[in-house]
């Protein structure tokens, strides 16, 4: 399949707002395509399954010398492109236009060939890395059109820009493939009932595959039927359960029944353990960390009676035999050498919640206390390895007082599950709730940033914050407060500009518009109704309370849990 295709669906995408304009094209185009997996992979932005350690890792810079290699310009005119335009993928599409008439293409690209090249980028070490990496780009600019060339270097960086998210993908996967509703420009004639149900079994084939290629091509072969095909697979990665967060315990027992199970939520980081051949570690947001945390493997390995198994696991760091807070965790989670002394310095503890697989057998229709029976039967027990500790009960009293423990043991709040019920991967389902103490606090993405004055002025000073909105970001409010100057006191200015520095997509004046990438939690006095940004609200004195690493963009809080925390505000139930 030529990759001129895509590239011309990728800016019929780009160039409509409405979801639903999005989705008939997106469902036309996908009618015709062959390469599926190839290409549903492509429009995510990725040339990588979630869970492969690989990743493209190209930056701006580097894109660049590619595209001075494949056009003759000089690297000052490629950068007063980038400039002009605020984006990288149509300077560079410009300087192949120009030359793309003097010279005759003779080749087209293929789906197949860009694919190829970019996977090539990953596996790249050692001397000379740069340039051969340069050479890769610049082979498919050379032969790439003006389109096709502004969106090879937007896969590149990793900064598609075609605004398709996965709840649109999904969507166009039926229409393609199950139920075409009829569309008039502005709204969908269907039978609701059935497409809902259509649309919730295409999700949760999703959610446990993480695969649109292998969902798309049995919709396309055997229908919404093939879709009973679509199973977990032990050693690839699946979409966590999220929880429901309860006021406190009368209202979390309201939601998961009596009686429940009570447990510790531990401050730490979420693992999805992998058992099988090869012990496998993968975060919420199905990145393979299994490289930093050899103790754990270890720990699984002699631990876990089971041949093969799926764990879901908060690990939590211990020093001194005591719980610490997260923030210290994350330090292992980046780091790439000495790894053996880090895991002897920061050993953790790993607390089972959940069971997902056992010996061949998926359990996620299991009833959770048959699951937390499994869990208790499988694992053997000790400090660094231990089913979360648990409570059943159906009384208010001994709860709290459970409640109360856990957090004089230095943890976050309490889970509590209902008893009966799954395991949902991908969905935040009432089958467990959270109770935490705290003052509420909410998880936003950085958009941009201004650079500071004065003495602030080589650092970026202030955060532009947003929340998320179906596929999309919405801004909320800026944010400098909570930053330290001095990296002892804290999280820096000059340590957020490092982080920040690479995502930056378009400078203007003081501003730049950053990529949302780095989540950070936030928590602010107040939530206002405000025509002054997009999402239509502003944080009163937001406060920078930590950076999130293991959330990615999609994961912050949407526009309906703002709304329902600024109803939720003294006074305005
Ligand atoms: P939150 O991050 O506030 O949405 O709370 C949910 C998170 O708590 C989960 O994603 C887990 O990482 C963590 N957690 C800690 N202990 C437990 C537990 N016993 N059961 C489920 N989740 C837990």
């Amino acid at each position: 399949m030529r990759y001129q295709n895509l590239a011309e669906a990728y800016e019929q995408l780009e160039s409509v707002s409405s979801r639903l304009e999005k989705t008939k094209r997106l469902a036309d185009f996908l009618k015709n395509v062959t390469d599926l997996p190839r290409v549903l992979l492509l429009l995510q932005g990725r040339v990588f399954m979630p869970g492969d350690e690989r990743e493209i890792g190209v930056a701006s810079q580097l894109a660049v010398k590619a595209i001075v290699v494949a056009s003759g310009k000089t690297t000052s005119q490629v950068e007063t492109l980038w400039k002009k335009t605020g984006d990288l993928g149509k300077a560079a599409a410009e300087v192949v236009q120009k030359k793309s008439q003097s010279t005759l293409v003779s080749s087209h690209l293929t789906v197949q060939k860009v694919f190829d090249n970019l996977q090539k980028l990953a596996s790249m070490e050692g001397q000379g890395t740069v340039d051969r990496k340069v050479k890769l780009i610049a082979e498919l600019l050379s032969q790439a059109s003006p389109l096709e060339a502004r969106y090879v270097i937007r896969t590149v960086l990793s900064d598609l820009r075609a605004g398709v998210g996965d709840s649109t993908i999904r969507d166009a996967l039926v229409w393609a493939y199950v139920m075409d509703p009829k569309y008039d420009g502005k709204k969908i004639d269907v039978d609701r009932e059935k497409y809902t149900q259509v649309v919730e079994v295409v999700q949760s084939a999703y959610d446990v595959s993480n695969d649109f290629g292998t969902v798309a091509q049995l919709l396309k072969k055997e229908g919404i039927k093939g879709l009973d095909k679509t199973k977990m697979t032990v050693g690839k990665p699946l979409k966590v359960m999220l929880y429901q967060k309860a006021q406190d315990i009368k209202d979390a027992f309201k939601t998961v029944g009596r009686p429940a199970a009570i447990e510790y939520k531990y401050d730490g980081f979420r693992m999805q353990i992998h058992k099988k051949k090869d012990v496998k570690i993968f975060t919420r947001r199905m990145e393979n960390v299994t490289k930093q945390f050899p103790d754990v493997v270890k720990l699984v390995q002699d631990h876990v009676r089971a041949k093969e198994c799926i764990l879901d696991a908060e690990a939590v760091g211990l020093k001194k035999g005591q719980y610490i807070a997260f923030q210290h965790m994350s330090q292992r989670i980046k780091r790439k050498y000495d790894i053996a002394k880090m895991a002897k310095e920061l050993p953790v503890c790993v607390c089972v919640f959940d069971m997902l697989e056992l010996d061949g057998q998926a359990l996620v229709q299991t009833p959770f206390q048959e699951r937390r029976k499994l869990i208790e039967k499988t694992i053997k027990p000790t400090k660094f390895i231990k089913p979360a500790e648990q409570l059943v009960t159906d009384d208010e009293k001994q709860a709290t007082a459970f409640y109360e423990k856990s957090l004089q043991a230095g943890n976050e709040g309490v889970m509590m599950k209902n008893l009966e019920s799954g395991y949902k991967p991908g969905s935040r389902v009432g089958f467990g709730v959270k109770v935490k103490p705290v003052m509420e606090t909410l998880e936003c993405v950085i958009v941009g940033a201004e650079w500071g004055e004065g003495k602030r002025s080589k650092w970026l000073a202030s955060f532009t914050l947003a929340i998320r909105d179906g596929d999309g970001y919405l801004e909320i409010g800026k944010m400098g407060t909570g930053i330290k100057e001095k990296p002892e006191e804290g999280l820096s200015f000059g340590e957020m500009t490092e982080l920040l520095k690479p995502l930056v997509l378009e400078e203007k004046g003081k501003s730049v518009k950053t990529k949302p990438k780095i989540v950070v939690e936030i928590n602010y006095e107040e939530i206002q109704k405000s025509p002054t940004y997009a999402s239509g609200y502003a944080l009163r004195f937001p406060r920078f309370v930590r950076l999130r690493e293991d959330r990615g963009p999609h994961d912050i809080a949407d526009r309906k849990e703002v709304e329902k925390l600024y109803k939720g505000q003294r006074g305005r139930a």
